[in-house]
Order: C-alpha cells, then structure tokens, then sequence
C-alpha cells in the first residue's frame, strides 16, 4: 500500500468559474491517481495537474465496464473552514463497489487523507455562495489491455473534483415522477448495490422516456415482480404514510445511500416513526385512495432531499400534499444541509474538516 503521496503543483492555473455553475462541467487544477498491479498492489499515489489520461484502446473498462465510483461533496462553512459530510462511508461503499466488480479494495484510511490533501490544494475552488459545493468523484477503472472476459490485472483510482452550483436555484421544487413499468434498473443477484458504470447505462433509456412525458424521474420497480418500489432515478425513496416513514429495506438490488442512512438515523434521533421494509405500489396507491400519502421524497448527495409532486404510475396521477413540500423532507433538508455547511449542530460527529 502506498504511503506517501508525491505531488506536483500545476505550473499554470485555471480562472476559477464566476455565476452560475452547472453540475459537472468544470474540473480543478489537480486530481489524485494511483496504480494498482496484481503483485504489486496499489502504488505510486500521487496528486498531479488535472489532465487527459492516456489509456490503451483496449483496457478493459471499455470493453466490460468493469470500473465503479463515488460521489460527495466538499463545503465551505460561515467560519471559513471546508469540510466532509461522512467521507468513510462513501470509502466504505467504494470498496463494496470494488468487491462486487472483482477489483481490489483501497485503503479507506489512506484514500480519505489523500482525498483531504487534494482538497486543502484545491481549497480556493470551492465555491462560497449558498448552496454550492465541491462536488468529489473517486473512481477506479480497469486498465490492463486486453480482450478476454476476465477481472483486469491492473487498475487506476482516481479523484477529480468539480464546483457545482446550489441543486435548488428558485428553491426546493417537488418534481413529478413516474413508475417504470418495462425497464427496470437492477434485480436481485445482478449489480443494483454496487455503484457501478453499468446500472447508469442501462438506466438511460427509461429516463430519457419519461423526460420527454415531462417527468423529472423514473420511479424503480423490483426486477422481478414490478411490485415492489427500489429507487426514484439515482435517489433512494422514502414514503410518508398516516405518520409513518417508510423506505424500501435494502435488499441487494438497492443502492445504500450515505443519506438515505443519514435520514433514518434523523428520524430515529428525532423520534419520528420509520421504517424499513418492502414497500410494494399498490400499497402507495391504497395510501393515496385513502388520502394517507402525505409525502414523497428521494434522497441523494447532489440534492439531498427532492420532494415528489405528483406520481404517475399505469396513467394515473397521485398528487402528493397539493404538489407541495412536505415538513418532513423540508426539516430533513434544512437540517442536512445546515449539518454539512456547519449552521446547525452535528449531534452523530458526521462532519470532517479538511482546512
Ligand atoms: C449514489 C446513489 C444513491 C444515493 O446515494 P448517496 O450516498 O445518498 O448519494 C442512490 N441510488 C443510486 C442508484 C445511486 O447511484
């Protein structure tokens, strides 16, 4: 395991965006890399000026897709500092990624300094205004070149960081939803857990469906039955009914998200009823007969909390508490991101500082 990180500071730099910011569209002026070899295992870690790589035609990520990723966000505080909202567990989760591609697992430890040394360099790229951040993606790719289907022998994990804008420009909007009924994005046995390149690729197609119907998501079905609810596009789900607070159990298809756990644990912390358990759509549309859906949100690290407005599902239309936001999802929203820009009392230690 590599030890120490060797760094070379770009000569030149880039002019720091100004105005608004889309998601992921501009890169900093240095990323993290390092090699893996089978016998070797993983070295040369390095921070170096943020370039195109050169990889042979044929490395194997491009062939079979055997790569994984994470997502998370550096954030500026009214003190001036920066800092994570739970880095170990998206570094726990990259090597669940890792196990399940057959690809070696990194040092948690070692990858989260190397990740808060990068950032401390690349300090003055996040941004300050209200809800905008440092958007981290840690990857690894198989590299060796080579055509047979086997796992690659060699690897490179990579960090690239990206300013992004506030999620909520004109504020919190619930957004319409409609259930999938033909395509579904992962079945028990297959890759849903694993935040792997190809549950995104096969995905596409049901969304590009539904945004042109207008929808902003796919709401996600088992594989098997169409019954039972997985996810809302790359979110986990969450349902409140006559007080209660479901969400699916994780089950092997479903994604474990950081804020999905970070919502139960608020839940539970405030005292509020939830639950995890199959949560099937005729269950949902019951509730919403019976006028007992009172929210619908999904969970994920770029917005954090997206309230549902409405929900389709075989062309009929459940409008949630009059396509407003919930109380819930506000309160959880308000209180997330207070944890993470440091306005508000982190009682479970979630935040890490960098600088
Ligand atoms: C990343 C992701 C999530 C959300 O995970 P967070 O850790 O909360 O960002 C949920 N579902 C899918 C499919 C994802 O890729």
């Amino acid at each position: 395991m590599a030890e120490t990180i060797n760094i070379q500071l770009a000569e030149t730099k880039k002019n720091k965006p100004t105005g608004d910011l889309d998601f992921g569209t501009i890169f900093t002026d240095h990323m993290f890399i390092m090699d893996f070899e089978v016998g070797k295992g993983w070295h040369d870690a390095r921070i170096v000026p943020y370039e195109p790589l050169t990889l042979d035609p044929a490395a194997m990520v491009f062939h079979y897709g055997q790569t994984i990723f994470e997502g998370l966000k550096a954030y500026h505080t009214e003190d001036g500092t920066i800092q994570l909202f739970r880095p170990e567990k998206n570094f726990e989760r990259l090597n669940d990624s890792n196990k399940r591609m057959v690809m070696p697992a990194v040092d948690e430890d070692f990858a989260l300094e190397a990740l808060k040394k990068l950032v401390e360099i690349e300090k003055d790229w996040v941004p300050k205004e209200e809800g905008t951040s440092l958007y981290i993606r840690p990857y690894v790719i198989a590299t060796q070149a080579y055509l047979g289907v086997a796992p690659s022998t060699q690897y490179k994990f990579i960090i690239i960081l990206s300013p992004v804008g506030s999620y909520y420009k004109e504020g919190i909007n619930p957004v319409k939803i409609a259930v999938e009924n033909k395509y579904v994005r992962a079945v028990l046995g297959g890759t849903g857990e694993a935040k792997t390149a190809g549950n995104y690729a096969s995905s596409l197609i049901a969304q590009e469906i539904m945004n042109e119907g207008g929808y902003a998501q796919v709401l996600w079905l088992d594989g098997i039955e169409k019954k039972y609810i997985e996810e809302v596009g790359s979110m986990n789900v969450f349902f409140k009914i006559n007080g209660e607070v479901i969400t699916p159990k994780l089950n092997g298809s479903i994604l474990p998200g950081v804020t999905r756990d970070s919502v139960i644990r608020l839940l539970k912390h405030w005292d509020l009823p939830v639950v995890e358990r199959k949560v099937s759509m005729d269950e949902i549309a019951d509730a919403h007969a019976k006028g007992e859906l009172e929210e619908v949100f999904g969970t994920g690290t770029a917005a954090v909390i997206s309230p549902v407005g409405q929900l389709t599902w075989d062309n009929k239309d459940f409008v949630i508490n009059n396509g407003q936001t919930g109380e819930i999802a506000k309160k959880l929203y308000d209180t997330l991101t207070g944890i993470q820009y440091g306005t508000v009392e982190d009682p479970f230690a979630w935040t890490q500082k960098v600088t």
